[in-house]
């Protein structure tokens, strides 16, 4: 059975409009109604947010029955969607510039405490496509005279999330990262490839000088048909990713485990630190190690080239010879990185900041 979501903790949010007097008669607005509420979900967290409507207070005054409303609020979230602009911008940005999988980007909203389920990213991808399709003819337009002159040079990058489920396509030019196409495929054939994604972009009528994709098989069909002759060549992203894969997974391996040992050992010093006066002067400097140390473990990766296991070793040692140093000065006795002695909880007490 579905839990029904606990909304009882969720914080709330009052969007009020910006002016706070009648355009009108310069008397003070005053609040009328509730225009719409809804739980909303953000990379900030779930809110409950309400958009309140507020009209003049004077009676009399030939506006008064005109109501004002946030502009802000209206701008948080596509009309009937419980997700912000900024979660579906994040989700698609991840998904086509990042070339994230759809578990990464569920691993990435849950580390970011926004929870969202496999199916409601895919939807969320939809809506980012359908958000760049309806921005993208202005901005082609501007690049007319760029185009006219280079031509392009096209990339194509499908998802397809869930084997025989819909794939997820955006055809950008790959000099200035222009998206020309972006579409919700229902398979993946030669011939829908060429239909729906390449023969929009000859139709823009200018010339097309290469095309960079994966090696699917279909796509390469389909360039060949649409666009005979041209230089086709493998995303160099994805090849250097499937050679990487090893050293990412065995990287990733590795991140896990120095993870799970720090957090072991950083919660009973976060306990003491908790505990300790707030007059006390090593406080201040443990605290922002410990935060230090807190950032460096939610550090991340990407395939091929940025090792989060890596970096974290090695903001770990940064982290130890720097504490290392504090000791020397005699600044603090018995603080080690990851010492979990009893003997550190009494030394926490004395204070030794000079
Ligand atoms: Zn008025």
């Amino acid at each position: 059975m579905r839990k029904a979501k606990d909304n009882k903790n969720v914080s709330r949010r009052y969007y009020r409009p910006t002016i706070t007097t009648c355009p009108r008669c310069g008397a003070l607005l005053r609040r009328r109604c509730t225009l719409w509420s809804k739980y909303l979900i953000t990379l900030e967290g779930r809110f409950h947010v309400f958009s309140l409507g507020y009209s003049c207070s004077r009676a009399r005054c030939r506006q008064a029955r005109v109501i004002y409303r946030s502009a802000e609020a209206e701008q948080l979230s596509p009309k009937g969607s419980s997700f912000g602009y900024d979660l579906i911008v994040q989700i698609g940005r991840w998904r086509f510039w990042e070339h994230r999988t759809l578990d990464e980007i569920a691993m990435l909203l849950a580390a970011k405490h926004v929870p969202v389920s496999r199916r409601h990213i895919l939807n969320l991808i939809s809506d980012f496509l359908a958000l760049l399709r309806a921005a993208q003819p202005a901005k082609i337009e501007t690049q007319r005279a760029y185009f006219k002159r280079h031509g392009m040079v096209i990339s194509l990058d499908g998802m397809e999330p869930e084997q025989g489920n819909e794939m997820l396509f955006l055809v950008r030019e790959a000099n200035l990262d222009l998206t020309l196409v972006a579409e919700t495929l229902y398979s993946s054939r030669a011939d829908l490839i060429s239909r729906q994604l390449l023969e929009p972009v000859k139709a823009l009528g200018f010339r097309i000088r290469a095309v960079v994709s994966d090696a699917d098989k279909n796509i390469r069909r389909a360039v060949e048909t649409s666009l005979p002759g041209r230089p086709h060549q493998a995303c160099q992203v994805h090849c250097l990713c499937e050679a990487g894969r090893p050293i990412f997974e065995a990287d990733r391996a590795m991140k896990t485990d120095l993870r799970r040992d720090i957090r072991a050992k950083l919660r009973p010093i976060s306990r003491v630190l908790s505990q300790s006066s707030p007059d006390d002067l090593l406080l201040a400097v443990l605290t922002d190690y410990a935060e230090a140390l807190r950032d460096a473990l939610r550090a991340d990766g990407l395939s091929p080239f940025e090792l989060a296991g890596l970096k974290l070793y090695d903001e770990l040692q940064r982290l130890e010879t720097s504490l290392g140093r504090c000791q020397k000065k005699g600044g603090i006795l018995s603080w080690r990185l990851c010492s979990t002695s009893p003997r550190f909880a009494t030394a926490m007490r004395i204070s030794t900041l000079n």
